[in-house]
């Protein structure tokens, strides 16, 4: 297990002022802050940010992507959910699915998928979980069968955020019977438009719709959306959650509620408690971020920092649910969603939404039982 202290370059520096500016110029005027990744979903600004070569920015220039480091990404990244932009639109596309299709999608996939995904216009869900397999994944029950020209797949999907706003998603399914339950998985890329496909929405404590249940009714998938080979499915979908793992997404959900109790309470001067509270998230906060910018430089050394990457999540999402802890014990306020007040919006949204930073994108107990078993290695 490595972290290396990573000062930013000259130019990643020009690119973090870059995105200032950019952010200063575009976020539109009525622009409401989200919590990260859970922020707003508006197409406009992912082409936006797309025309800027922002999305897609670590693929390969010969994929159509722009050859940028993970470094560069995580700027771009940490700028934009620092002020709550909107990038649910493109953001699983450009942090998990492009990677998966340039590592192992076909020419074709390639060539249809990552010009779209990297102009800001084509959108992924993740179809990984279901009702009764979520941490263990090997055990999904969704099942599809070879049909002439294609697959025909049956089962059901559940907690798939954006799932009615997106265009695909790939599921994991499994397409032969096997001994060992890692084998006969595979990943098929999905429209979500397809006959058989049923979306239904499951509200968030607060009532909002991000998430949903998919059921897939002989939906039928053609040939060339098995993405990668058949029966490498838990190879792939392992591979894929290290890069969902530990960027800024996984510490910053909730850390504007810091900027905005300093914002909106300062003219009338924090206490010293407060003043206090403050400090320790910052300091804790600076602390994550540094570990995270490590594992990207390791990414662009070449090193494949999967157990640091679960430590990050594991630490940073624990942040994120402190930082609504930690805020509630030194302010009194009375939680309000539709306030006028930014802070008491998100703080609300927050307490209602924060449970679930520790379990998406794997479970606490899940990522600690990754890291021990790293350290056992070690
Ligand atoms: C906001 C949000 C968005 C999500 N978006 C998506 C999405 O887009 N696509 C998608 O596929 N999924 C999504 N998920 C699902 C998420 O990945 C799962 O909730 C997560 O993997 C845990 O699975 P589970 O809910 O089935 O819990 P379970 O796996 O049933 O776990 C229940 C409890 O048991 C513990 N546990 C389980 N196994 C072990 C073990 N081996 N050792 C120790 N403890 C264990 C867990 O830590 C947890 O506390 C999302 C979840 C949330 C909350």
């Amino acid at each position: 297990m490595k972290f290396v202290p990573t000062p930013l370059s000259p130019a990643e520096l020009e690119l973090q002022r870059d995105v200032r500016r950019f952010i200063a110029e575009e976020l539109p005027a009525d622009h409401q802050p989200g919590l990260g990744m859970g922020s707003g979903f508006d197409p406009a600004f992912s082409k936006k940010l797309a025309a800027r070569g922002w999305v897609g920015m670590a693929v390969p220039k010969e994929f159509g992507g722009h050859a940028r480091t993970a470094v560069d990404r995580f700027i771009v990244t940490e700028e934009l959910l620092a002020v709550g932009a909107p990038l649910g639109a493109h953001f699983v596309a450009d942090r998990q699915t492009a990677p998966a299709i340039v590592k192992f999608g076909s020419d074709w996939q390639r060539e249809f998928f990552i010009p779209k995904i990297v102009a800001g216009e084509c959108w992924f869900s993740l179809g990984m979980s279901e009702p009764d397999s979520g941490s263990d994944l090997s055990s999904v029950r969704s099942a599809a069968r070879q049909v002439e020209g294609g697959w025909l797949l049956n089962g059901t999907k559940i907690w798939t955020s954006g799932a009615h706003r997106t265009h695909y998603f790939a599921v994991l399914c499994r397409t032969s019977p096997a001994e060992d339950k890692h084998q006969g998985l595979s990943q098929l890329i999905v429209d979500l438009r397809s006959d058989g496909v049923e979306i239904r929405p499951i509200p968030f404590l607060n009532g909002a719709h991000g998430f949903n249940e998919v059921h897939m009714s002989d939906v039928f998938v053609p040939d060339e959306m098995m993405l990668g080979e058949e029966g490498s499915g838990w190879r792939q979908v392992t591979s894929e959650l290290a890069y969902e793992r530990s960027g800024p997404d996984r510490f910053l959900s909730t850390f504007g509620l810091v900027k905005y109790l300093i914002a909106e309470r300062a003219a009338d001067g924090l206490t010293v408690e407060q003043q206090r509270a403050v400090g320790q998230l910052a300091a804790r906060y600076w602390t994550i971020r540094q570990m995270s910018l490590s594992i990207a430089r390791a990414i662009d050394d070449g090193g494949a920092p999967a157990v640091e990457a679960s430590l990050v999540k594991d630490i940073g999402t624990r942040f994120e649910q402190r930082v609504i802890d930690v805020v509630r014990d030194v302010v009194e306020v009375q939680l309000r969603a539709d306030s006028s007040s930014t802070f008491e919006r998100l703080l609300a949204e927050a307490v209602l939404t924060g449970p679930s930073f520790t379990l998406r994108g794997g479970t606490t107990e899940v990522l600690r039982s990754i890291v021990a078993k790293g350290l056992r290695n070690v």
